[in-house]
């Protein structure tokens, strides 16, 4: 990672930074290039240099240029940056050749092992939510459970020994579950402090066992975090009962794949719900929703979720780089904060601001 303040001339310029950017499909091609001006006015305001965008082919538009959705040198110019931003992908919309096998985004999680799916769902003010006050963190691994395209070195996890016979295997170590671990603790030290372990031990009683057992211990390495746990399916129903008592929840896969949609709409709206996903060295942001083919192209879309899944990635990338990528992740946020917050919304939210309309009042709002 660059460290611009590693330098033994403190009056020398701040070094750029790089940073990656997917387009994409569907809203992707709107959201993407917003979220892009967005992080700019940011980074200016916050006196850092120009940040240094790196464009890669990704999603159909690749698919004519390179013959793939993910060109493998899009993969190998990622292996050259610690952070990018992925727009969406739908695959539903690819010629049937290249629908099989792992998912792109998958792909790049699998390849750069992103194990640390990291998706908070916030309420914004001024939002009405079906859970107002909801401030918590879903901490999802990445890698492994029930994930059959991405959970084995070679071939799926998912397989037919007869047409009319189907099976999964699920994985579970205790590599994945500590560092999972680890991340949901370290997170909630610096935030309410009560971590909630997430399985279905009673039924999948070696592989979540084993993936409470191990969140037990690593929480016992951090005695100012309470720890309590859930089956799953009591924590869906907990959640839309009372969301706003929860401040950080770990689980595996699967689990954080449908919990994590559950609270960003509870929060509010899928399209103001972002995520990170990340390894100690690399991080990439990403939209928690999907590339929404029924509303692309409209100017419609809501683009708050990318904004702020590259707020998170500024922030993460500051804590090993320079500071000013703090001070613009804030800016980020609470520019979307000032104006969800006085009342500038996108028909998903009930509002008639255009992405654009809604990405220049950012803007200005970074500005002011
Ligand atoms: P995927 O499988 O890639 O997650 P999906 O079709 O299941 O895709 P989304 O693409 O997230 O799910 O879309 C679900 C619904 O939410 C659609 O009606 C879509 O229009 C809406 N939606 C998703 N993202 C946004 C957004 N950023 N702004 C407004 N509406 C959105």
């Amino acid at each position: 990672m660059t460290d611009a303040t590693a330098t033994t001339e403190p009056s020398a310029p701040l070094a750029h930074h790089r940073l990656g950017l997917l387009v994409g499909d569907g809203i992707g091609r709107e959201i993407v290039p917003a979220t892009r001006r967005v992080v700019d006015a940011a980074v200016a305001v916050a006196g850092g240099p120009d940040i240094e965008w790196v464009t890669l082919p990704f999603g159909a538009e690749a698919i004519v240029t390179d013959g793939a959705p993910l060109p493998e040198r899009t993969l190998d110019a990622l292996g050259d940056l610690d952070g990018w931003i992925l727009g969406p992908h739908d695959n539903a919309s690819y010629p049937d050749r290249y629908r099989g096998g792992t998912a792109p985004g998958g792909a790049i999680r699998k390849r750069f092992d992103l194990y640390a799916n990291i998706r908070p769902a916030r309420t914004l003010p001024g939002v009405r939510a079906t859970c107002p006050g909801m401030d918590l963190v879903i901490v999802r691994e990445n890698t492994e459970g029930l994930y059959a395209d991405r959970n084995m070195a070679v071939g799926s996890g998912e397989f037919m020994p007869t047409p009319d016979v189907a099976l999964a295997v699920g994985v579970i170590t205790r590599a994945a579950c500590e560092r999972i671990a680890h991340t949901a603790f370290d997170l909630a030290a610096r935030r309410r402090k009560h971590v909630t372990v997430v399985h279905k031990a009673n039924v999948l009683t070696l592989t979540t066992g084993l993936f409470r057992d191990v969140c037990r211990e690593v929480g016992a390495m951090y005695p100012s975090v309470t720890i309590d746990e859930l089956h799953v399916d009591a924590a869906a129903a907990l959640l839309v009962r009372d969301g706003a008592r929860f401040d950080v929840l770990v689980t595996e896969n699967l689990f954080g794949d449908i919990l994590s949609d559950l609270t960003g709409e509870l929060a509010g709206s899928l399209g103001t719900a972002p995520s990170i996903n990340a390894s100690a060295r690399k991080a990439m942001a990403q939209a928690a929703h999907g590339a929404a083919p029924d509303i692309a192209g409209r100017d419609v879309a809501n683009p708050t979720a990318l904004f702020l899944s590259a707020a998170m990635l500024l922030e993460r990338l500051a804590v090993s780089g320079p500071s000013y990528l703090a001070d613009a992740a804030r800016a980020v946020e609470s520019a979307v904060d000032r104006c969800v917050g006085g009342g500038l919304a996108t028909a998903d939210l009930g509002g008639t601001a255009s992405t654009t309309a809604f990405t220049d009042a950012v803007i200005e709002a970074i500005a002011s």
